[in-house]
């Protein structure tokens, strides 16, 4: 028979383990490295500085648009509405 100590941390474990999984979810450059990073904006098409590269690994958004991004998912949420990754 298991104990409550013992089902306590595999629920533990379990809470943990998901979530891991929905931050992975909804970070986008989860696991990404700077060479998994765009040279150019998917948004606008500029260039994307090698500075931001390495910072944010898996980064496919400049600056401006990945704020803009942001702020437009930001409004959709608190209006209700859910927004694609
Ligand atoms: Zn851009």
């Amino acid at each position: 028979m298991t104990d409550l100590a013992d089902r306590a941390a595999e629920r533990e474990a379990e809470l943990i383990s998901d979530a891991l999984a929905e931050q992975h979810r909804h970070d986008p450059t989860a696991g990404k490295t700077p060479a998994d990073s765009a040279t150019h904006c998917a948004g606008c098409g500029q260039a994307i500085a090698e500075a931001r590269r390495q910072a944010v690994p898996g980064v496919l958004l400049c600056f401006d648009c990945q704020d803009e991004a942001s702020w437009l998912e930001a409004a959709a949420r608190r209006n209700g509405r859910r927004v694609a990754p």
